[in-house]
């Protein structure tokens, strides 16, 4: 039983752990005193929530540090009270273990709290790149901090500082750009879901995660191993490289914004030339994850390893554990794996490498140290059950206010023949196609309800139509395909784009996007990032007919348009994946607002020249990075 809170319920005397009053570094020196290698070991295991939903007294028999819920994992129905009501009910279960620990929740809010049916959806980061504005983004994590924990999770696996280079990554959307620079400036997104120092208590405060540490957008397309991946791949190239276009935007995330936990990229790094002998799986790499990080770079904060990512190091799992633990891995993300629950295997080998001396009590303390030290700022032990003050504000109009200005600023206008846009009060009708016209899902992304997002993961929210409905002074045609007859006269709008899809390569169709490294023989995935037949057609037939031809691209990377259709494009608009606020889209299209965005990746002419980056010899992309045409308000 948890006989220190009972003891602090009777207003008996506290422990100094459990003394509010007592600086964080001394009630952890003596809860880590009081706990046995059992109770350690057991903070270092994260279990996942459906394997815990059924019986969450499991938690308590083996101390469980955490608990996720991985994409898509939602509680039934999905409101913020289920989930809400089953943190708590895991809480619960974590303050009956002998010392009364609490457990910390971590949720993948990336863009907003999208797990949640009826969070504000903000657009996915390579839109928020597109917008270059700091405090937008520090305003977008104060949000996505509040919908989160007021529904529960006091932890987001959020932001990702990935530096996307080759955008055929299924990860690109998930990058501020290609520019290591812009990804740091944006990283203010982090003041907004921790607050300042001393905040994180607070209900309106989430602890940040920067990932994926490190080079998770620099990994080469061709393994050279008859095999072709980015997602989880090698970065190969030099150590200083590395330095510029990886770990660059980490020292301003740990320095100015105080990161609370960082996880390491599932890829690897293969620094052969510089006589080491790798590819190396970074969450076995010493040297990134404790020189770099933890002593250089000064990140006093804990490693939560990626999903089951420490079973891609080669060896057993005793190799696994022995390896990650030492390379500086403090917790490890261990979701059921078949049968026997992963964090119960996980919690006896680490055990068992301990008692064997492979990994010393020392390396437990100090990762147990940097978990309890989150608990105390968190303030979970002063109030470890959920405060839901905030559960009103959840997809409140101010929020999705926020959200649809974020929406507006972040779309770029890459072309705009003859002033098209905005579109002026004329009298004649607007003519609206394409698949994404009318698809929230679509224009969500992934990491909408489910992990991979869906076209029909339909979330309260406007579409592109709904919100050019509601602003045209004139009447609309919606036809998706273009069949219904293009009045002349018309002003053509074309919504083209991507479907959802979150890590490997995305949108290519079919099962080939399946990444494992180890499986050679894979056929190489066809991501073209070319236009789907439909939507050209839907783009010929409105530009050949309607008065003017206006080309929104609703998509998680830049799309090749063919010089034919480009020809006939009046105005060209890269959207990205703008979320549930759709009117941020009209707003710039009906001049309500006016276009700033600006390119956050070079926008190449062909998939041929992927990757392609500024600063390249020979960079000769369709729109340069940073291009952005401006109207006026
Ligand atoms: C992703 C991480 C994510 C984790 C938990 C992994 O597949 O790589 O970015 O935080 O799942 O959902």
């Amino acid at each position: 039983g948890a006989t220190g809170v009972r003891l602090a319920e009777a207003g008996a005397e506290l422990l100094p752990y459990q003394d509010a009053t007592l600086p964080t570094r001394r009630r952890v020196r003596d809860l880590l005193g009081r706990m046995t290698l059992a109770e350690k070991i057991g903070q270092m295991a994260q279990a996942e929530r459906a394997d815990v939903a059924a019986d969450p007294t499991i938690i308590t028999e083996l101390g469980l540090g955490s608990v996720l819920s991985g994409g898509g994992s939602v509680p039934t129905p999905n409101t913020a009270e289920a989930w809400a009501d089953t943190v708590d009910r895991f809480q619960q279960a974590a303050l009956e273990t002998r010392l009364g620990i609490p457990l910390i929740y971590g949720v993948d809010a990336v863009h907003g709290h999208g797990n949640l049916l009826g969070a504000t959806v903000f657009p996915h980061n390579i839109g928020l790149g597109a917008t270059r504005n700091p405090a937008l983004l520090e305003e977008i994590g104060h949000i996505t901090a509040i919908e989160t924990r007021a529904s529960g999770p006091q932890w987001n696996f959020a932001p990702c500082l990935c530096v996307a280079r080759d955008d055929r990554w299924g990860r690109t959307y998930e990058s501020f750009g290609e520019d290591p620079r812009l990804v740091e400036s944006l990283a203010t997104v982090i003041d907004g879901l921790q607050g300042e120092p001393g905040q994180l208590d607070q209900p309106d405060r989430v602890l940040a995660t920067a990932k994926h540490f490190a080079g998770d957008g620099l990994t080469d397309w061709d393994t050279g191993e008859g095999d072709y991946t980015l997602d989880q791949g090698i970065s190969r190239v030099s150590r200083r490289e590395f330095r510029r276009l990886a770990l660059s935007p980490y020292p301003a995330a740990i320095d100015r914004h105080h990161v609370g936990s960082v996880m390491p990229s599932f890829s690897s790094v293969d620094w052969t030339e510089d006589g080491i002998g790798n590819p190396l799986k970074m969450h076995a790499h010493e040297e990134l994850l404790t020189d770099v990080l933890k002593g250089e770079m000064g990140f006093e904060g804990f490693v939560i390893s990626d999903w089951r990512a420490i079973h891609q190091i080669p060896g057993d799992l005793a190799t696994q554990v022995t390896a990650s633990v030492n390379a500086g891995v403090d917790m490890f993300m261990e979701p059921g794996s078949g049968t026997e629950p992963a964090f119960r295997e996980l919690i006896t080998t680490l055990t068992q490498v301990v008692e064997e001396g492979r990994v010393t009590e020392e390396r437990i303390d100090d990762a147990v140290s940097r978990i309890l030290t989150a608990k105390f700022e968190l303030g979970l032990f002063e109030k470890p059950l959920t405060d839901r003050s905030l559960i009103d504000t959840i997809g409140s109009p101010a929020h999705r206010a926020v959200a649809r200005d974020a929406v507006a600023q972040s779309q770029v206008l890459l072309r705009n023949e003859g002033r098209t846009l905005p579109l002026s009060s004329r009298e004649s009708r607007v003519y609206v196609a394409g698949s994404n016209a009318d698809n929230i899902g679509n224009q969500a992304g992934g990491w909408t309800l489910t992990w991979q997002g869906g076209s029909s993961n339909v979330i309260p929210g406007d579409t592109v139509l709904d919100a050019i409905e509601a602003q045209a002074t004139r009447p609309v045609t919606f036809s998706e395909d273009a069949s219904a007859r293009v009045p002349r006269g018309a002003d053509g709008v074309v919504v083209v784009g991507e479907t959802p899809y979150a890590e490997g390569f995305g949108d290519v169709g079919g099962p080939e996007w399946a990444y494992d490294p180890a499986d050679n023989g894979v056929p190489r995935p066809e991501q073209t990032m070319r236009l789907s037949e439909a939507d050209q057609e839907a783009v010929r037939t409105v530009c050949d007919r309607a008065a003017t031809c206006t080309v929104l691209v609703v998509s998680g990377r830049p799309m090749v348009i063919e010089p034919d259709l480009l020809r006939r494009i009046d105005a060209l608009v890269a959207s990205w994946l703008p979320g549930s606020e759709g009117r941020g889209v009209s707003d710039v299209l009906f001049g309500r607002k006016p276009f700033t965005g600006r390119l956050p990746v070079s926008w190449p002419r062909s998939v041929e020249q992927e990757p392609i980056n500024v600063g390249d010899a020979d960079y000769d992309p369709l729109f340069r990075y940073g291009f952005g045409r401006r109207t006026r308000p």
